[in-house]
């Protein structure tokens, strides 16, 4: 018999409070907060799906490993096991730790990048195309159309577009591209899968013009039982398999451990040229530390060692995508419009289909994200015109899509936490109608979702 209620395969071992608020409360907080979510306190957050990013709970083996950890300086025990964790599924030659996944992008790129080069990938994530943009470089995405769609149900969004891949190295030249991206599962696309068949035909492509290949694998295992799932001849395969057959695919990776590896910190930059790994390291001197601990501690190595073998577990990953599945089909089906499939880590609502009355530049996003909060305590983030609509010439622009994603930490919010969201979502369906839009008071100069302030109209 299998039963339908999702149950999560751990139990309680240690609690943080959350601090209950009312509307009256949360309307304060909001106003004083400049209508900004980034400027709230997390103590005034009810349920906090602003990322799933360093955000997620450990387990007591991680906390066990933590007391291990051995803090020399150079050679640590620590060190070495957590290389042979990272080296068990992604057998590359050389693994260079960093303190988080952009501090990996910023030394490989500062190697590799630089005026006249151009990087594709799927969909770029926003720090590595900054990064990458940093430079000088140019950052391409070749994601397939469906992709693009909110409302195409494709299995895998992520995928790269093969055509439009060997379009462009045959117009940009091999020369002018030192590497070619993946990035699984696909998060600024809505966190969507890549099918390894789309995976190995990249491989091949970049065999073929000798282009080194790298995945941005954050979401390593969440894409891996998307494999698992939804691709054909995969479903008797063990997630570990896959994973290394991903591996192997690859040149090498650069790595976000806030992500599937269930730390809070940590990232690394793993490849197997000699040349440019000697490269990296000497970078990695300069701004992150000795090779052998790169921006951690110790301790940091070893909840991560242990993080790496829980997150390939069958019975966490079918809890993980269901749960975050129940969560966007439960939407969807009340009649919020969410962008389908329901990504790996996070639900995103489609706030211009819901709120059909705001202009994209009085910011729906913005205005149901801040009714999220106001009603239920819910902090999600928008991804629309506030994010992306300031371009680097001062004009404003509406982004493609007006987005508010609910973001789910790993292990830490339980199925009624998750059932908690779902009536507030339905309250603020209710209230839909009435919502108004924003205009934004002060900006800074850049990335101005972080700081701005807002007015309702
Ligand atoms: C989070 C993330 C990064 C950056 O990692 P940080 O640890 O936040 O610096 C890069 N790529 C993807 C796909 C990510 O999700």
């Amino acid at each position: 018999m299998e039963f339908k209620t999702i149950i999560e395969p751990f139990k309680i071992h240690s609690v943080a409070p959350i601090t209950m608020t009312s509307e009256e409360q949360r309307n304060q907080f909001i106003i004083d907060a400049g209508y900004n979510l980034f400027s709230l306190h997390s103590d005034d957050v009810l349920i906090d799906l602003l990322t799933d990013s360093g955000t997620g709970a450990m387990s007591r083996n991680q906390w066990a490993a933590i007391q291990r950890g051995d803090e020399s300086y150079a050679g640590s025990p620590s060190w070495l096991t957590f290389k042979a964790a990272v080296q068990n599924l992604f057998p590359f030659e050389h693994i260079i730790p960093t303190h988080q996944g952009r501090a990996a992008e910023k030394i490989l790129f500062t190697a590799i990048g630089g005026a006249g080069k151009i990087i594709p990938s799927n969909t770029h994530f926003d720090t590595t195309r900054a990064n990458i943009e940093y430079s000088k470089a140019e950052a391409v995405d070749l994601v397939i159309a469906e992709g693009k769609d909110p409302a195409s149900l494709h299995p895998f969004k992520g995928n790269m577009d093969l055509v439009a891949l060997e379009d462009f190295i045959g117009k940009t030249g091999v020369e002018n591209i030192p590497v070619v991206m993946m990035t699984i599962t696909n998060n600024s696309g809505g966190g969507q899968p890549v099918s390894l068949e789309n995976l190995r035909a990249v491989s091949a492509i970049c065999k073929k013009y000798e282009i080194p290949f790298f995945l941005d694998a954050c979401r390593f295992a969440e894409n891996a039982w998307f494999i698992r799932e939804r691709e054909v001849g995969q479903s008797a395969r063990q997630i570990i398999d896959i994973v290394r057959e991903m591996a192997s695919l690859a040149d090498g990776m650069t790595m976000s451990a806030k992500k599937d590896p269930l730390g809070n910190i940590g990232g690394w930059l793993a490849l197997n040229n000699d040349a440019l790994a000697s490269i990296c390291r000497n970078l990695l001197i300069l701004t992150e530390g000795f090779p052998t601990y790169g921006g951690l501690a110790g301790r940091d190595l070893e909840a991560l060692a242990v993080g790496l073998t829980e997150v390939i577990s069958h019975d966490y990953l079918k809890y993980r995508i269901g749960s975050t599945a129940y969560l966007g089909e439960a939407l969807a089906k009340m009649g919020i419009p969410v962008v389908q499939p329901i990504g790996g880590h996070a639900v995103y609502i489609d706030a211009k289909a819901l709120l059909p009355h705001i202009a994209p530049l009085q910011y729906p996003g913005q205005a149901l994200a801040v009714e999220l909060y106001r009603a239920g305590g819910i902090r999600g983030c928008e991804i629309g015109s506030v994010m992306f609509g300031r371009k680097p010439d001062g004009s404003e622009v509406p982004a493609a899509m007006e987005l508010v994603r609910l973001a789910i930490p790993r292990r830490t919010y339980t199925q009624s936490h998750i059932d908690y969201v779902i009536e507030v979502c339905a309250e603020v369906l209710r209230r839909a109608p009435k919502l108004k839009g924003f205009r934004i008071q002060q900006e800074p100069p850049a990335l101005r979702h972080f700081t701005s302030q807002f007015a309702p109209l």
